[in-house]
């Protein structure tokens, strides 16, 4: 009989937080599986369409990964830094090849694509092998350690664990667009003179960047908390009829690093029906009819997109939050709130508490704490070998809602990694 294939670690999901996982698993020598039901790596910063990466302005822990994509990425052109220091805006396309790069050239590292766990053998508290399934095969497999990097917490569910459930409230989903043949110059030129106000709107050219190409950040939304220059634009959008009210909700571009004419779209912004599969999906044609609508309001309001087209939608949703983790610590709002530090933080960061809502003035947005997350906050209370990454953070709905963004992913996949190699070679040095 074939022997069943062994590994250290097994990271279901190679996306944002999974793709650090292994990499820094491989590089400590560490036997592991990447499995990924996609055909490419990134999660929602390639199919998502997700970027730029969050900012934060504290020195955080755990960042060999992250400066290693921001290395690969440059040698791509595929990265740009923008002119607040963020060295975090990727080419969502590009990043497939940079990842493959990184990740494909570790004889100790095995990456299965188009690939998803069909089931979870367990003895009591451990899960002792899966079964996978590709397109063609089932595959039985064992490993020490599993991580439920999926966002979704496919792998934990069929693992049994048990999730926080604390909150009514919802995040909004979205989903993201590329337009291409934008003459970003002429853009620009309308844009600051539209909205004076930077912190906002603002532009960036510098030698250092791809062929000195200029780029820009600008949004609006319809909350009344602050003035947003270009919501006189969207509001006459939907006196025309081109657009809906809830298009004005939230409405955010950036250009895109290493490719000239483009511009990524955060929105617009969906219901999120995550628990309701039917609506959802007629959430996701809304969602398309909208990128439609918004497209149309561009060609004909801003200038430079005159001649402009769609040239991607995402393919995958930008679901903001899922389900997460019952962990060993649950991590709350207080601790951050409290600046709560802990022994060899996971990530130190401030991004800010950040809640999209549907209803006007109600999204959330707090800035700058410094705060700190514990490795607990990874570990499933109900399975001892399975951590849970990224979205799946066990924290309660606000902090997750700080604790989601990129770069803290990807810190969060990089602790485990290392706490993985600390329990297996406990004498080992990283
Ligand atoms: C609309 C939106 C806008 C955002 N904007 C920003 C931003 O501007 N900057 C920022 O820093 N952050 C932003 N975020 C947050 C950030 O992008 C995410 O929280 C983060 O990327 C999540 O990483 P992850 O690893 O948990 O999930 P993902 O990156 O989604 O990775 C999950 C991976 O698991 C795979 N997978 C799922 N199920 C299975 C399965 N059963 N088997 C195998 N593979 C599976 C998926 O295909 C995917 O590759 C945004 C999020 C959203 C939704």
């Amino acid at each position: 009989m074939e022997q069943m294939a062994k590994y250290d670690v097994i990271i279901i999901g190679g996306g944002t937080s999974g793709c650090a996982a292994a990499y820094i698993c491989a590089k400590n020598n560490l036997k592991t599986l990447l499995v990924e039901k996609n055909n490419f790596l990134g999660g929602l910063m390639t199919g998502g369409l997700v970027i730029p990466v969050m900012k934060s302005s504290v020195k955080n822990y755990n960042c060999e990964y992250y400066n290693k994509l921001v290395e690969t990425a440059k040698k791509y052109s595929s990265q740009i830094t923008y002119k607040d220091n963020n060295d975090g805006w990727f080419n969502p396309q590009l990043l497939k090849i940079v990842l493959d790069e990184m990740l494909s050239n570790f004889s100790n590292l095995d990456i299965l694509f188009e690939t998803e766990v069909l089931d979870v053998i367990k003895q009591n508290k451990i899960v002792k092998s899966i079964i996978l399934k590709t397109n063609l095969l089932s595959l039985p497999i064992e490993a020490k350690y599993y991580i439920d990097a999926t966002g979704s917490a496919e792998f934990s569910q069929l693992c049994g664990c048990s999730f926080l459930d604390d909150e009514n409230i919802k995040q909004q989903n979205s989903l993201r667009f590329i337009v291409g043949n934008v003459d970003i110059e002429k853009f620009c030129k309308f844009i600051t003179k539209v909205d004076k106000n930077e912190d906002i709107t603002n532009t960036y050219r510098n030698e250092t960047n791809t062929n000195n190409e200029l780029h820009f950040t600008t949004a609006s939304t319809w909350d009344t908390n602050k003035y947003w220059a270009l919501d006189e634009y969207l509001k006459k959008g939907v006196e025309k009829g081109i657009l809906k009210e809830f298009d004005r909700s939230y409405f955010q571009l950036f250009s895109v690093a290493g490719a000239k004419g483009e511009v990524a779209f955060n929105c617009p912004r969906i219901h999120n029906y995550i628990d309701n599969p039917f609506k959802y999906s007629l959430e996701l044609i809304e969602a398309r009819r909208a990128i439609y609508r918004l497209y149309r309001f561009i060609k004909e309001y801003f200038e430079g997109f005159e001649n402009s087209i769609i040239v991607n939608i995402a393919t995958q949703t930008g679901i903001r939050e899922q389900k997460r983790i019952k962990a060993k610590y649950v991590y709350t709002n207080d601790d951050i709130l409290s600046a709560k530090t802990f022994n060899n933080p996971v990530l130190q960061a401030d991004y800010p508490i950040d809640i999209h809502s549907d209803s006007i003035n109600n999204s959330v947005l707090i800035k700058n704490i410094c705060y700190q997350l514990p490795i607990e906050s990874l570990m499933s209370a109900d399975v001892d070998n399975l951590y849970a990454i990224g979205k799946l953070v066990g924290a309660d709905f606000q902090a997750h809602s700080a604790l989601r963004v990129q770069k803290s992913c990807m810190s969060m996949g990089e602790a485990v990694a290392k706490h993985i190699r600390q329990r297996l070679f406990p004498d080992a040095k990283i």
